[in-house]
């Protein structure tokens, strides 16, 4: 049995909690974060599916500190569909920590992570749970590669190649949040306790047979994405840190190779001198050399300080994330499909 640290308190998550009836449950999971205007769309969407999947279900709405009212909105679709519970961050936490909680708190036997605002199509889930019910325990959204355009596509690639690289983990081209884990792998993913999520690369890290269903993307419903630049940038940081140490090592390779240079000038320099005499070397390139090495020594100072922060954060061992309000969670599981 596995003990999670959650919060305020400790998690067991040991024998799977089924429907009441005995029937498999369905988790949906659904990131918020000032969702209103898509809720009423998504959900008209969302439960004919489920319907359709048969399934006795429970849909998590994770409210990562919207400041419209997501949380007023879901609750009055609470009242009138039971399977749907509120779980109400304290503050915004981000979407990878709203991901993280609603893997904790759901109790399904698979569990369906979704974005709120449509790009993700929920009529993939029926294909999602018949690749399930073949025996895949993960099966994974795949966006369709569409032609390249702007900077931020050519950037992603190269993130990508270059993950691969230094993490040694291939992620799978094009795949998304957008996924069903079975019981087995979301228990895996909770045993991971880290603080710094790279949530796309623990997917990789669990292993699993894992499976892709080819989709588009569509445009989001309402609102805008919350992807800034710089936010882009400290993600693609995380990522690489939390999964690699390459970026720590290579400086005991590059500082070995610039002594090895070092040495080889030396005696040089011995050689020349003791030849032709005494020579002053120009002070243009002394300048060069000094600047130089300070700034290959302050950037290697900078990998470590990158790294330091990170353990600096794992080591206060705060809660991945404060919740204020829980809705839901006492009702029976099979009050939807019966
Ligand atoms: N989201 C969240 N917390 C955040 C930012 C986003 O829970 O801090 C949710 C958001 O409500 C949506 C999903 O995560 O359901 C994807 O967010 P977004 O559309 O902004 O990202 P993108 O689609 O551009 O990756
Ligand atoms: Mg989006």
């Amino acid at each position: 049995m596995v003990h999670l640290y959650e919060g305020e308190r400790t998690v067991k998550s040991g024998p799977r909690v089924q429907s009441l009836s005995g029937r498999p449950l369905l988790s949906i999971v659904i990131p918020m974060r000032d969702e209103a205007a898509n809720l009423d769309p998504m959900f008209a969407r969302l439960l004919p599916v489920l319907d359709r999947i048969g399934m006795a279900s429970e849909i998590i709405c994770i409210d990562d500190g919207s400041i419209d009212d997501t949380v007023a909105r879901l609750k009055v679709l609470y009242r009138q569909h039971s399977q749907i519970r509120i779980v109400s961050f304290s503050r915004n936490f981000g979407k990878e920590v709203a991901l993280a909680a609603g893997l904790r708190y759901a109790r399904g036997d698979a569990v369906v992570l979704m974005d709120g605002d449509l790009q993700h199509p929920p009529e993939l889930i029926e294909d999602f749970v018949a690749y399930w019910r073949e025996g895949y325990p993960v099966v994974y959204g795949q966006r369709r590669p569409q032609a390249g355009r702007g900077l931020r596509r050519v950037l992603t690639r190269i993130f990508y190649r270059t993950f691969a690289v230094v993490a040694q983990t291939k992620l799978p081209e094009g795949a998304c949040d957008f996924r069903l884990i079975d019981r087995r792998a979301v228990d895996a993913l909770n045993s991971l306790t880290e603080r710094t999520r790279f949530t796309k690369g623990l997917y990789t890290w669990i292993g699993f047979r894992q499976i892709g269903v080819l989709f588009d993307v569509e445009a989001r419903k309402n609102g805008s994405s919350g992807w800034s630049n710089l936010g882009l940038w400290r993600f693609a940081l995380d990522a690489i840190t939390s999964f690699s140490m390459i970026p720590l090592r290579i400086w005991s390779y590059v500082g070995g190779i610039i002594s090895l240079f070092a040495l080889g000038y030396g005696l040089y320099c011995l050689l020349r001198e003791s030849i032709y005499g005494t020579d002053v070397p120009a002070v243009s390139s002394l300048m060069i050399a000094v600047t130089f090495f300070a700034g290959v020594q302050l950037l290697s100072l900078g990998v470590i300080g990158e790294y330091l922060g990170r353990v600096f954060t794992e080591v206060k061992q705060r809660p991945l994330y404060l919740v204020a309000e829980e809705v839901g969670f006492d009702t029976g599981f099979d009050a939807h499909g019966e």
